[in-house]
């Protein structure tokens, strides 16, 4: 079993790579694709018979990826009486992988670091894309205005913030490691990327998230009618895109 496509499309990249230097043979290649795999999936039998008169290595890298990525979706279908049926069940290996992942969640909107190790420090945690910031619920001072920028943004930005409720300090944005053990252990990296997800969840939980935080949406945390366009499959795309699938 895979457990994302993003170590295929390494492996695929790497092995072509590696082939095309070395000008080395399909064989060659297939050897080197399924070692860079091994601890993911396994390949029963060889049979490079088929292709061994092929030298565009591209050619090979794009074919097998279209390939492996129609079985992924095909396994992501099976119900759940099929997968009882593997040697090693899937919803094991994904309880395995995620009990010995870090669960610690970002400090300005909660997004779960991606590091598969419990303990990774001195790494610092780390996320591919994080969320608006009233995710989490935070507001402007003295009103009910929720934030609806992505953290990502604001640390990017001139802003301040209170690092903790009630406090007086007001840390700048960009220096958000200097804040506390909390965010000291965070690498956020400043960009516009706004994840079509996001963006969506917002508006379809409006509601829910204001009355959770008796908050609202309003003012300076105004969702911009951008945002509403996004049908609830472009939102699951974007996160099919930010995986690869
Ligand atoms: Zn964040
Ligand atoms: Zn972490």
């Amino acid at each position: 079993m895979l457990k994302t496509s993003k170590p295929l499309s390494q492996a695929l990249y790497d092995a072509t790579e590696k082939v095309k230097k070395q000008s080395g043979d399909p064989d060659m290649w297939l050897k080197e694709f399924s070692s860079f795999l091994k601890d993911q999936l396994t390949f029963n039998n060889f049979c490079c018979q088929n292709f061994s008169d092929i030298n565009n290595f591209d050619f090979l890298k794009e074919e097998t990826e279209k390939g492996l990525v129609s079985v992924i979706k095909e396994v992501s279908k099976l119900s759940l009486d099929k997968m009882k049926k593997f040697r090693m069940k899937p919803d094991q290996i994904l309880i395995d992988q995620l009990c010995n992942c870090c669960w610690v969640t970002c400090p300005f909107c909660a997004a779960v670091c991606t590091n598969t190790i419990a303990d990774h420090s001195p790494d610092k945690h780390n996320v591919p894309f994080h969320r608006p910031s009233g995710i989490k619920g935070w507001y402007y001072k003295d009103t009910v205005e929720l934030d609806i920028h992505f953290c990502t943004t604001l640390v990017a930005s001139d802003e301040r913030f209170r690092p903790h409720h009630g406090s007086d300090e007001r840390i700048p944005y960009k220096e958000y490691q200097t804040a506390g053990e909390e965010y000291a252990t965070w690498q956020i990296t400043p960009d516009e990327s706004k994840l079509i997800y996001w963006k969506w969840f917002v508006c379809r939980f409006q509601k829910q998230l204001e009355g959770h935080y008796t908050l609202k949406f309003q003012g300076r945390g105004e969702i911009p009618n951008e945002w509403r366009t996004y049908s609830k499959q472009e939102a699951i795309e974007s996160l099919d895109e930010m995986y690869n699938l």
